[in-house]
């Protein structure tokens, strides 16, 4: 990998990395704050409280998505040291940094992509095919 892709990847992955943490500060700022004046409120209504419960339950799962995102671009990134990030499982051709830019944990490149869903497609469209034959046969 020459350097100029190695910094470019290397600014990118940080950058996400920077933009997921503080996303993730801010949204476990919001819960605490909620449950915090939900406290001093008034005692609400077993709807609204629920409904609260729910609202919460969300932003926990949001953060939990954002940490695993996070995991994932720590791995990418030791990838990266190791020089293995960024190259393609199928080809090994380098992946495009426009594709990355778009879809950091990308494993394929475009090319094989569209291949290996063509691929699939053609798998579901036999599949479907040898299920209707099989019927046919039962009757
Ligand atoms: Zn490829």
């Amino acid at each position: 990998m020459d350097k100029t892709r190695y910094e470019e990847l290397k600014k990118m992955l940080e950058e996400r990395k920077r933009e997921i943490l503080s996303e993730v500060q801010e949204k476990i700022r919001d819960v605490r704050t909620e449950s915090n004046s939900g406290k001093k409120n008034e005692v609400l209504d077993s709807g609204e409280s629920s409904e609260a419960d729910i609202q919460e339950d969300i932003e926990f799962a949001l953060i939990q998505m954002k940490a695993e995102t996070l995991n994932r671009i720590n791995e990418a990134l030791a990838q990266l040291e190791e020089g293995a990030y960024g190259n393609c499982f199928e080809c090994g051709e380098e992946i495009a940094e426009r594709r990355l830019r778009a879809l950091p944990f990308a494993v394929r490149c475009k090319t094989c992509e569209e291949a290996r869903e063509m691929a699939a497609k053609r798998e579901r469209l036999l599949a479907q095919r040898q299920q209707s034959t099989a019927m046919f046969f039962d009757i």
